[in-house]
Order: structure tokens, then sequence, then C-alpha cells
């Protein structure tokens, strides 16, 4: 029940940089009560905490270095309201009409929300609602495309199939088959996100701790108590808000995911010219490759991008060659590239591809395995468990509950699931 020690300082991202300065938050210490306390100060504990406050109860957050410290201020910053392999169907068939509808809803009003709570509070993120686009990058991939257009749209959701001339259109690029659109995605700064959220729930009445370790978790009497180095915080119920960051709190939560290595990488600023030729407006992209392509611009037409390596050996050098002559293939106007920032976070994946639920024990709640997409859904998730905060039974929340289900050999997985990226990039040539 030892939380293992963090390195505070915030990775050397695009974000760190061009984000607008943190609110300078105090450390935990002595004794605080509380309706609900969270663990974890990233997009989803900082919305379950601004939700909780608007609705007029205490709730605290503690987080071990600061708001945004996680993957959601390390990410690429893409506001996706869909997961990365189920589909609305998919949802359904596996958690029945009742739960997996009641998902798809909060998964397609995800982004909405996520926008919503930016222009409320006034966060300035650089938030830009033009879309997401999901390129095909081979026309046997276009069969997915349409399924997504039409499952999305049938349940009401602002989508478009976009044929060849239309995708290279939207992404500047001939390299894509076609694709498919959801006009209500987007993109945003986010770890300005995250720092704006913090100060939005701070303003709401939330207490938002930094440089907090939650080091222990008890039951006190009908309440839970969770310490810190120098302090403690009593609440009826907790929130586990730690996904691909958790650690030895909660035991084997942590062993429930694998952890995969995303790196970012951001360009120099763009030409104008460029600005305009490249997701001239303003998309968020993601592809269908497994091993994934994923760009969009940021406020200053730096294009962010990334990719995943199958060893973490000289991953710089080897990252910087190998996304340039990606970018010169997908976008051969773009000439060469100099990349000023490469950093990288840990994506929790679980074998289904599927977020989980858990309710730990009575009063303490739980939801993991973002896939790497959960900047819409970890928001939208936040707003969720702010009710079970306020009382709602854990089993009318939107996913599933299900038992924690650690991961035999999880040393061994956590090595073997990066050679899962070869069998993606075989599948990219070949399915
Ligand atoms: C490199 C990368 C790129 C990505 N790109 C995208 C994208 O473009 N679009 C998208 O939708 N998703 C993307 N994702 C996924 C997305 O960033 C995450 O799903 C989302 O940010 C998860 O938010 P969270 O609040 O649940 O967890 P996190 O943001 O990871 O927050 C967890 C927090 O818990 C804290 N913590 C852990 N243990 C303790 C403890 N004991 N005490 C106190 N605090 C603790 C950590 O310090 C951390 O800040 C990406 C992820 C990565 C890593």
């Amino acid at each position: 029940m030892t939380a293992a020690t963090i390195d505070t300082a915030l990775p050397p991202s695009l974000w760190a940089k061009t984000a607008p300065p943190a609110l300078d938050l105090p450390t935990l210490s002595g004794e605080v009560e509380a309706d609900v306390v969270i663990v974890g100060g990233g997009f989803t504990g900082l919305s379950t905490a601004l939700h909780l406050a608007e609705a007029g109860a205490s709730a605290v957050v503690l987080e071990a270095a600061e708001p945004g410290w996680g993957a959601s201020g390390r990410n690429n910053g893409q506001v996706i309201p869909t997961l990365t392999r189920a589909d609305p169907d998919d949802l359904v068939a596996l958690w029945g009409p009742q739960k997996g509808e009641q998902f798809v809803r909060v998964l397609r009003d995800s982004a909405d929300l996520l926008f919503g709570i930016v222009a409320k509070h006034g966060i300035d993120c650089e938030a830009v609602q033009n879309g997401w686009v999901q390129p095909a990058h081979r026309k046997s991939r276009l069969a997915i495309s349409a399924k997504r257009a039409e499952q999305w749209g049938r349940r009401g959701a602002p989508v478009e199939l976009l044929d060849r001339d239309r995708c290279e259109a939207i992404t500047g690029s001939p390299y894509w088959y076609g694709g498919w659109q959801n006009r209500s995605g987007g993109r945003i700064n986010p770890l300005a996100l995250a720092r704006g959220m913090a100060r939005a729930a701070v303003s709401a009445g939330a207490k938002v701790y930094k440089g907090t370790p939650a080091t222990g978790l008890t039951q006190a009497g009908d309440r839970w108590r969770v310490t810190t180095p120098r302090g403690s915080v009593v609440a009826k119920r907790v929130v586990l808000a730690t996904n691909a960051y958790s650690d030895g709190l909660w035991p084997k939560l942590a062993q429930t995911i694998v952890p995969i290595r995303s790196y970012q990488m951001a360009t120099q600023p763009l030409s104008e010219n460029l600005r305009r030729s490249i997701l001239p407006d303003g998309h968020a992209l993601s592809d269908t490759q497994g091993d994934l392509y994923f760009f969009r611009q940021d406020a200053q037409g730096r294009l962010v991008t990334g990719g995943a390596l199958v060893f973490d050996v000289d991953s710089e050098r080897r990252l910087r060659a190998r996304i340039s002559e990606r970018l010169q293939r997908v976008f051969p106007q773009i000439g060469p590239v100099t990349f000023d920032h490469v950093w990288w976070g840990y994506i929790g994946m679980t074998p289904e591809r599927l977020p989980r639920l858990h309710e730990l024990a009575p009063g303490v709640v739980t939801w993991i395995g973002c896939q790497g997409r959960a900047v819409a859904l970890g928001t939208a998730m936040g707003k969720e468990l702010a009710q079970y905060g306020l009382g709602r039974p854990a089993d009318e929340l939107p996913i599933p509950l299900s038992p924690l289900r650690p991961l035999p050999f999880h040393v061994a997985v956590r090595t073997l699931a990066r050679g899962m990226l070869l069998l993606y990039r075989w599948r990219d040539i070949n399915d």
C-alpha cells in the first residue's frame, strides 16, 4: 500500500513550454475532511472534483506531482470521442443494450462536454473544435470508416464519410484513401487544459493539492482515510484517478494494465504556406494503422506528432529519423524537418482494449485502461465519477463493473507487449 516515489518534474514537452503558468497550489499538511477524496490530478480527477464542487460537495484532489503531470499533460491533445477499436455496436454486443448504449452516449458527448468546460470557465488552452479525422491508410480499411460513420451517425454523432478528394482537402495529403470525421472532435493544449481545469475546480470550491502523493488508504469506520507524507484526508468516498500512472496505493491495480510508452514530437513552427496546406482547417488526425500515424498543429503552427518504438534504445535519434521520413512521405510539401521537442508518456492498455471500472471496496472506485484515447473520455468519466461521489451506486456508472484482474507475469508481459508493435506493423502492410 505504499506509493512509489515519482520524479515530479514535468517532462520537457512542447506543452510545458507553451501552457500558461499553473495556479500556485499548496501541498497538504494536517488532517482535512471532505465528502470525496480524489487521488490523481489528470483530466479524470480534476473533472471529478470540478463536477463535485459545482454540485455543492466538498472535494479534495491529491496529486503526487502537479495537475497534468501524468498522461493528461503529455499527450497529443487530440479530442477524440471514440475508442481505438470497439465501435458502438461492439460495445452494445459486449456490455448489453442498456450499459452499452449508456457508455456510447457518454463517449458521443465527451468532446462537447470538454469544449463546453473550456468555454464555461474561459480556459486558455488553444482549443479548436473543428473535427477529428480518421483517414484509411489502405483501401481495405475504408470498410472501417464506413462502419464507424454509419454506427456513430445512427446514434446522432456529427459524422461524415470522406471520399479520397475530401480526405485530401481536410488532411492536406494524398496519402490516404478516404476516411471519416467526427466534427465534435478537435484539439487542445493538454497541459493548459489540465491547469485550467485545476483552476476551475479550485474556483468552484474544490481543494487541489500538488506534491502530495497518497501513500496509504485505510478504512476509518464508515469512511476512508488517505494518508500523505504530511497529512491525511478522511472522506466518505474515494475516487482513484491514477490510470496508467497507478502505483502501489491499491494492491495489484497497477498490474491490471500494460503501460506502453508513446513518444511525442513537435516540429519548428511551419511557414504560413505549410500551415494552410497541412490540416488547414485545424483538424486533429489519427489514422487506421496499428503503428499509428497521428498529427495536429498547435497554435504556433508546429506539427505535433510522434510514434512508438519496439526498443527504447537510442530512442530520440531513431525517432527523429523515423518520423522525419514519415512526415516527408505523408506531407511531401513539408521538406526537411527539425524537431524542437521530444518527450514521452505512458498509455494504459488492457488486453481486451477496453476501459475497466472497479469498485475496489465499498466507497472506493476507479476506472483504468484509457488505451491512449481519453482526453475527452477521462473528462466525461470525471463527470460520471462525481455522481458516484454524490452517492450514485457504482453499477449505475456507464462501464460494467468487473473484479480486478491483475496480469500474471506482469513484468514479462510489459516487455513482450512492445513486440506487439511488430505485429501491428505487419498487419498495417498486409491487412
Ligand atoms: C504520449 C501520450 C499521448 C496521448 N495522446 C492522446 C490524444 O491525443 N488523445 C486522447 O484522447 N488521449 C491521448 N492519450 C491518453 C490520455 O492522455 C489519457 O487517457 C488521459 O490523459 C488520462 O487521464 P487521467 O486523468 O485518467 O490520468 P493521468 O493524466 O495519467 O493522471 C494520473 C495522475 O495520478 C497521479 N498519481 C498516481 N499515483 C498517485 C498517488 N499515489 N498519489 C497522488 N497522485 C498520484 C499521477 O501523478 C498523475 O498525474 C495519450 C497518452 C499519452 C501518454
